[in-house]
């Protein structure tokens, strides 16, 4: 009897012991790729809790290495010595070389015209209709209107047109397509200089990026300080939008990636300290140009004025700003405007930024923003990648519109 007892116990050992040694073995297949044959090991322990909760983990998960899962079992495993040598060592942050400028725009056309058809494309097929009544002009009209052109711009186009398609007598696709493209550069006004002035007489050229926030004016700051690299500049860029909790760290990590240094205060802090203190590095450097991102908060005019006022006045003090360029969502159609009256009251605006153009068909605010403050648009962005900020050309931006 006792013999019997024995026999089974000894049985239900066995099996308990073979049982388990399973359990252990399968779990080693699962978190190892390639099964080591000396990790079932039968006389194992069953589930010391570590393993247990490695056995988990996902087979593809990027970041654990063999080592860290397989350190209490593993004896040689070939392959170890290159798996330890895989985390990302702490280097140096890597240097980025941005795109050239030059035909930027052409590159990024399509982000234009894929939202813009229906400007370009709208009109000639209006103007293509073989009666051109007083319904189709008010069609004409209502296109342009609705593109964000403006009511005295699009007034004047519709007159030019009305006048060169009857001198014109019968219209051919191609002839349609020469007057409108005319007609729209001249609205564009081709003369202007829109290159971003940071040629200083002494020192480096100074500019300072204003907004409202939201807009895309630290992205622009960031993509603008990579144009500047990519011509060969060497910059210094001044966070002084200390109003938006981040700014300043964005503007950083734009800056670290092309080589940029980025001088920075307290969140919360002064920005005219540090508007101040980025051009006297950028003089102590020797750098070709200072970028200084500014807060826009459009609470009242007068804290607007003060606060820009205050930056500028204080960088000043080193030498005269070379360039304001006002940064506007092309997205928000008349409000942009409204903003830009703002600004213009506040500070000289040289230059406007219009972002976002890749995600509205409203590119007739070029047109309009351009006829409110008299000031050319220079850039455009076309996307939130780091080169998509392209400088403004307008005769690639009306074949972009009207398909060439
Ligand atoms: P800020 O508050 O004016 O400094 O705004 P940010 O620079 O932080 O930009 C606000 C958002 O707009 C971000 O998500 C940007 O990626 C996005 N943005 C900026 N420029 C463009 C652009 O040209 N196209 C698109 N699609 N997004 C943009």
């Amino acid at each position: 009897m006792e013999i019997v007892i024995l026999a089974v116990v000894i049985a239900v050992v066995v099996v308990g012991a073979l049982v388990g040694g399973l359990v252990v073995g399968s779990r080693g297949k699962k978190r190892l790729p390639p099964p080591p044959p000396s990790v079932p090991d039968i006389t194992a322990p069953p589930a010391e809790p570590h393993i247990g909760e490695e056995a988990e983990t996902p087979r593809d998960e990027p970041r654990r290495t063999i080592e860290e899962v397989d350190l209490p079992v593993s004896g040689a495993e070939p392959s170890a010595p290159t798996a330890v040598a895989e985390p990302p060592a702490p280097a140096a942050p890597e240097i980025e070389v941005p795109e050239p400028t030059a035909g930027r725009l052409v590159r990024l056309r399509t982000r234009l015209s894929r939202s813009q058809n229906a400007l370009g494309k709208g009109l000639l097929t209006l103007l293509s209709r073989e009666h051109l009544d007083e319904d189709t002009w008010e069609e004409i009209e209502d296109t342009l209107l609705t593109a964000d052109v403006g009511v005295q711009p699009t007034q004047e186009l519709v007159d030019r047109l009305r006048e060169r398609v009857k001198v014109l007598g019968t219209r051919t696709p191609d002839e349609l397509r020469a007057l409108l493209r005319e007609e729209l550069l001249q609205l564009l006004v081709p003369e202007f200089d829109r290159s971003v002035n940071t040629e200083a007489l002494e020192g480096p050229g100074i500019v300072m990026v204003v907004g409202v926030n939201g807009t895309g004016k630290t992205t622009t700051t960031g993509k603008l300080a990579r144009v500047l690299v990519a011509d060969g500049k060497n910059v210094v860029l001044g966070a002084a939008d200390t109003f938006r909790a981040a700014a300043a760290d964005q503007l950083q990590t734009w800056g670290e990636r092309v080589g940029a240094r980025t001088v920075r205060g307290p969140e919360g802090g002064d920005p005219a300290s540090i508007a101040f203190d980025s051009v006297k590095e950028g003089i102590e450097e020797g750098a070709d140009v200072v970028l200084i991102d500014t807060a826009g908060r459009l609470h009242t005019k007068t804290g607007l004025m003060d606060e820009l006022g205050k930056v500028k006045r204080v960088v000043e003090k080193h030498a005269p700003l070379d360039e304001i360029l006002l940064v506007l969502d092309a997205t928000t159609g008349q409000n942009g405007l409204v903003q830009a009256r703002v600004f213009a009251e506040v500070v000289d605006i040289t230059g406007i930024v219009l972002t976002k153009l890749d995600g509205t068909a409203k590119g007739g605010i070029v047109i309009a923003v351009q006829r409110e403050l008299g000031v050319p648009v220079k850039l455009i962005g076309l996307g939130e990648g780091p080169d998509d900020l392209a400088p403004f050309e307008a005769e690639a931006f009306v074949d972009a519109l009207i398909g060439e």
